[in-house]
């Protein structure tokens, strides 16, 4: 159970197990409990009020020991292209965001593990705040939770994709309880096909991934074909290096029809060199995967730019080339700094981002050949 918001045990975030013991406690049978995890997870109750199957006399005793609170929503951001930012916080001062973006056919919604990241990836806005602490799992359905109450379209498909804010694979615990929760089909009934966890490679956290009963997509963010380059732009790399990560890719275990996606933040005169995209087909040869390519979205804070529209062509044009299936990705929500990398709990659509340490030493020379 978790403590976070009022002084009554939440009970967002707790397994069928979890809240059978809290009410065992109160002398109340079994099936009472699935009628409050059926109440809390799939008809997203807001408040005891709410469950009218309950009876009134248990409702009441049950608000007085419980509470169902979700993640505080501070305010919204709409996008011109139907793309809603959501800044919740999650504790005094503790910012953290969603994402709602709307497709023709499915919904998706972006959730963060993390308040702040400690990756302190180079591009990437949420690693120049400071790491402040892991989400619990709670916090984590909550804002699937939240944002599908306000915005989703039942008869659509939703997707999740756990690629917000901070490295969900250093929050292990409670990113897999949180997937758990969202999948199980007494409760978010969201497949495992529709949840996509990306992480910057923590080795150790994908081995572990590799074992579990109930497995994500797995998305890594790989942005490099060098370890010198990946050094400097992921710093989790001097740690696990390109090698060891895709010998960890390698051993992923794959359903049939599943694929491993690589994201590829294309940064200009970094990583997007047609050498850089002959050795990404070389390197990930062998592998059942597609690349999604992401320009990179520029920032004030980020020292770096996207390359030009004709050298993105250029470099998905040789992945075609090599057999592989490579998308662009374009931004969605840009306009309300919704897109990947641009998270990180600022109050205004842009500015305010006084929390920041002091920009990096430039990160890149002009001299190429140092890369
Ligand atoms: N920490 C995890 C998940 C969150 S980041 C990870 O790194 O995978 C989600 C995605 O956004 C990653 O693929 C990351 O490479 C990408 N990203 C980060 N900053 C970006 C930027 N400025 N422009 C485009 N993509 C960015
Ligand atoms: Fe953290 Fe991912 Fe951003 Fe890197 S890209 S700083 S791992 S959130």
């Amino acid at each position: 159970m978790q403590p976070e918001t009022g002084s009554l045990p939440n009970l967002v975030g707790s397994d069928l197990n979890e809240i059978e013991s809290a009410i065992a406690a109160m002398g109340e049978a079994p099936y009472r409990a699935r009628q409050i995890y059926a109440g809390i997870y799939r008809r997203c109750n807001r408040s005891w009020a709410d469950f009218t199957d309950l009876g009134k006399d248990l409702r009441g005793r049950l608000s007085e020991r419980f509470s169902i609170s979700l993640p505080r929503l501070d305010c919204t951001f709409a996008s011109g292209d139907g793309t809603r930012r959501y800044l919740f916080e999650v504790s005094p001062g503790m910012k953290i965001e969603s994402v709602f973006i709307p497709e023709e056919k499915r919904d998706t919604i972006c959730i963060s593990t993390q308040v702040g990241c400690a990756v302190g990836c180079l591009f990437c806005v949420t690693g120049r705040l400071p790491m402040r602490r892991d989400l619990s799992a709670g916090e984590i359905v909550g804002q699937v939770l939240a944002l599908r109450a306000d915005r989703s379209v039942p008869s659509k498909r939703l997707n999740i994709v756990i690629m917000g804010m901070g490295e969900p694979l250093h929050n292990y615990d409670n990113v897999m309880k949180a997937i758990r929760l969202m999948a199980d089909p007494e409760g978010l009934s969201i497949s495992p096909r529709r949840i996509t966890l990306s992480t910057s490679g923590v080795v150790p956290g994908i081995e572990a991934l590799a074992a579990e009963p109930l497995i994500p997509n797995l998305a890594i963010s790989l942005n490099a074909t060098t370890d010198e380059v990946r050094d400097q732009l992921i710093p989790v790399n001097r740690k696990w290096n390109i090698a060891a990560l895709l010998e960890a890719c390698r051993r992923f275990p794959l359903e049939k029809r599943r694929r491993i996606t690589f994201e590829y933040v294309l940064i200009d005169d970094v990583n997007d060199s047609p050498e850089d995209a002959h050795r990404l087909a070389a390197l990930l040869k062998g592998l059942k995967k597609k690349i999604n390519l992401i320009p990179l979205n520029a920032d004030p804070w980020l020292r770096l730019k996207a390359p030009s529209e004709s050298r993105i062509l250029a470099f998905q044009e040789i992945l075609i080339g090599h057999s592989i299936t490579a998308y662009i990705r374009r931004p969605r929500g840009a306009d309300v700094s919704a897109a990947c990398g641009m998270l990180a709990g600022r109050e205004h659509a842009r500015g305010d981002l006084v929390h920041l340490p002091p920009r990096p030493a430039k990160p890149f020379t002009a001299d190429r050949s140092r890369l």
